[in-house]
């Protein structure tokens, strides 16, 4: 990771917000405590995202095991290759009992455009099964009413599940404060050091989660993700439009 470069005056390119040379003074100050108040820290971080991008309403996306095949589909691939995959699934098999029992090399034709087919078509059907045997239909709503690490240790028990794949059925489908820590959450994390740079993105979800209200975990997420795709990218970050540089280790600290 290369050095960042202070700023003289950033002002982003979203909200048309600018930092003063004091405001961003004493931010850095802040920034500087990190270790000693995190959550002090992340608090300033999430009510300088929502000026910046506004505070996204939780809105449902898919029924849960629709929202996990789905997420199971986007491992590996991107979200249009993994959108199409689904897609074609649910045209090529009309009822979840149908792809469980599918042959799984036709399965894995259906699914061909989101990658990885052969593993995942098995992934899937590995799945459906386990669910079916356990609880006798495919509808996973109780997951609503669960303890979250309750519902959290239910589908990492699955094949294939990990903490990001629960964290996204639980935040999108049912409204629950998980956290999943994608690419772009894991990335500008670390670089604005809300974790250290030796956390792992699994371990990330607890910590990040555990410094959040339950009420901020789905605005906080979706802000990060647009912070990271549009300003702080892998290769090039984009620190003087950053609305996040008054916080960041990697600009003010060179890290
Ligand atoms: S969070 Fe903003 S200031 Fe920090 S590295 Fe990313 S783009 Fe730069």
């Amino acid at each position: 990771m290369t050095s960042g470069r202070s700023p003289s005056t950033p002002s982003c390119d979203c909200c048309d917000n600018s930092f003063s040379v004091r405001a961003l003074s004493s931010a850095v100050v802040l920034s500087q405590m990190a270790t000693v108040d995190i959550r002090a820290k992340i608090q300033a971080v999430y009510e300088a995202l929502e000026r910046c991008y506004g505070h996204q309403v939780w809105k449902a996306r898919e029924k849960p095991l629709d929202e996990l095949i789905l997420t199971v589909l986007s491992q590996h691939t991107s979200d249009q290759n993994s959108g199409q995959a689904f897609e074609s699934l649910r045209k090529r098999f009309r009822t979840w009992e149908e792809v469980r029992d599918a042959d799984e090399e036709e399965l894995a034709d259906a699914i061909r455009s989101g990658g990885l087919a052969n593993i995942k078509a098995r992934r899937i059907k590995d799945i459906l099964r386990l669910i079916w045997e356990e609880r006798g239909d495919f509808d996973l709503g109780s997951l609503a009413s669960l303890p979250l690490d309750e519902a959290k240790s239910w589908l990492t028990a699955l094949p294939g599940v990990g903490p990001k794949t629960a964290a996204v059925v639980l935040l999108f489908s049912l409204g629950r404060p998980a956290m999943p820590v994608d690419t772009h959450v894991y990335r500008v994390s670390r670089r604005v050091g809300l974790i250290g740079p030796k956390v792992s993105a699994d371990l990330a979800h607890e910590i990040l989660e555990g410094l959040l209200e339950p009420r901020q975990v789905y605005s906080f997420h979706l802000n990060m993700i647009r912070l990271g795709r549009e300003v702080c990218k892998a290769q090039r970050p984009r620190h003087e439009v950053c609305v996040l540089a008054p916080y960041c280790d990697y600009l003010n600290q060179g890290l």
